[in-house]
């Protein structure tokens, strides 16, 4: 996978509230390719370890509860820039510090059910695509 690429997850309060289509239209509409996706639920081992960088945050279990609540939609996207733009696309962690018009602010609930996930470094999204994805999975 090249060096444009994040990984993103529709979180299971969004696919819940049925924003899976109006999400993806934001992605793609913000330039994105989607190389790779799938709908399923996480177990809560699976999202303690996707999120084991978090381990000794306060919200730990909370956020691994939620995360396994439900099914998600996973996926791998491509631009130019893409980790930064993606985040510049989704907005802050906490909806209510989101800009107008990104996707945490017109559907995320909560600072935890915050709609999507968008990788912090090129480094995590090859590494998070790589949890989600094998080679012959990425298009
Ligand atoms: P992100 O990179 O913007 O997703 O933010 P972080 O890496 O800091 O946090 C990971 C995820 O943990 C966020 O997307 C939220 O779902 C959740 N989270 C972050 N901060 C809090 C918090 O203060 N309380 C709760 N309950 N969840 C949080």
């Amino acid at each position: 996978m090249s060096g444009n690429i994040t990984f993103t997850m529709i979180k299971p309060k969004a696919v819940e509230n049925g924003h899976i289509g109006n999400i993806l239209a934001k992605v793609i509409e913000g330039g994105f390719t989607i190389k790779a996706m799938k709908y399923l639920r996480l177990t809560k081992e699976q999202a303690m370890e996707f999120y084991a960088v978090h381990k000794e945050r306060p919200f730990y279990n909370d956020l691994t509860e939620f995360m396994s609540s439900g099914p998600i939609v996973a996926a791998v996207i491509e631009k130019e820039n893409a980790v930064e733009d993606y985040r510049k696309l989704i907005g802050a962690t906490n909806p209510a510090d989101a800009v107008e018009g990104t996707i945490r602010k017109l559907y995320a609930t909560s600072i935890e059910a915050n709609a999507v996930h968008g990788s912090d470094s090129d480094e995590n999204a090859q590494i998070e695509a790589g949890f989600f994805f094998s080679k012959l999975e990425v298009f």
